[in-house]
């Protein structure tokens, strides 16, 4: 028996990375699901991957008509969601000096804003013994220089999951966080790691992670699929860290 038959699950920035995968990992054991992206073309291309289970909505998360699409595309095509994962994210490495209103406005409504408003609309929709699940990140609890304000986004949605956790006990909701070490996906490409520094800049990752390399998608998604699933059935109010030992470290 597949994990998810008959599920319906939502992956936020499911056309890349983490969310690809977990997407993957949850239509191959039978889920429906919506994955939200930003870009037209690249939601599109993922959909046909994935195959006849999996349906696409274009739209920046920081934008609440995003999740009133959302919403409405639920209610026309479903009626209701079992899994809501709240992936997408962005990182702006800066020093705190040199950081901008602008860095620091998107970071908060790409990581943080939108995922309570993500949550809070389509939390009427959410079928009782639901999973909701927030990708968070090491960095809010391991320093790591120029995070500050990526910290601080992901801090702030892992209170939102505890409190969360207990709101929504009698809609047997369960709400738990994800937290990610380095893990190899198109965000450390744009961390400013020019090409040719990258082997150097994985190997120096590497010496910092017990586990001595950085993680795979495929792993992030083998964790998504447990809290998503009910092997997981007694878990809620959780951070899972996916990260080779890294915070310890
Ligand atoms: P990625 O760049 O491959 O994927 C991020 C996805 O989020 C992309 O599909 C992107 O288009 C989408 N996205 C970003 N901003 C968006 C917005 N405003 N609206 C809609 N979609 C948006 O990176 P990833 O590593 O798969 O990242 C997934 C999550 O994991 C993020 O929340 C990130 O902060 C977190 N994370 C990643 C790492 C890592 O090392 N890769 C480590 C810790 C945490």
């Amino acid at each position: 028996m597949k994990e998810l038959m008959n599920k319906v699950a939502v992956v936020t920035g499911g056309n890349s990375g983490i969310g690809l995968a977990a997407a993957k990992a949850f239509v191959a054991e039978g889920a429906k699901v919506v994955i939200v992206g930003r870009r037209d073309d690249a939601v599109a291309a993922t959909v046909e991957t994935l195959g006849s289970d999996a349906m696409g909505l274009t739209g920046d998360v920081a934008e609440l008509t995003t999740h009133d699409r959302l919403v409405s595309l639920i209610n026309n095509r479903f009626g209701g969601i079992d899994i809501y994962f709240a992936n997408a994210g962005t990182n702006i490495i800066t020093p705190t000096e040199a950081v901008s209103v602008e860095e620091f406005d998107t970071q908060f409504a790409t990581n943080t804003r939108g995922v309570f408003f993500g949550v809070q609309r389509v939390l009427p929709l959410i079928r009782e013994g639901g999973s909701i699940i927030l990708t968070s990140s090491i960095a809010s609890e391991k320093v790591l220089e120029g995070h500050a304000v990526y910290a601080g986004t992901k801090a702030a949605i892992e209170a939102f999951a505890r409190s969360w956790a207990l709101e929504l006990k009698d809609r047997r909701i369960r709400v738990n966080v994800l937290s990610p070490g380095p893990v190899d996906t198109p965000i450390l490409a744009k961390l400013g790691v020019a090409p040719e520094s990258r082997p150097e800049f994985e190997a120096q990752t590497a010496q910092a992670i017990p586990l001595g390399r950085l993680g795979r998608p495929d792993e992030l998604a083998s964790a998504a699929l447990f809290l998503a699933s009910d092997d997981s059935s007694f878990v809620t109010g959780v951070n899972i860290r996916v990260d080779g030992g890294m915070t310890l470290a």
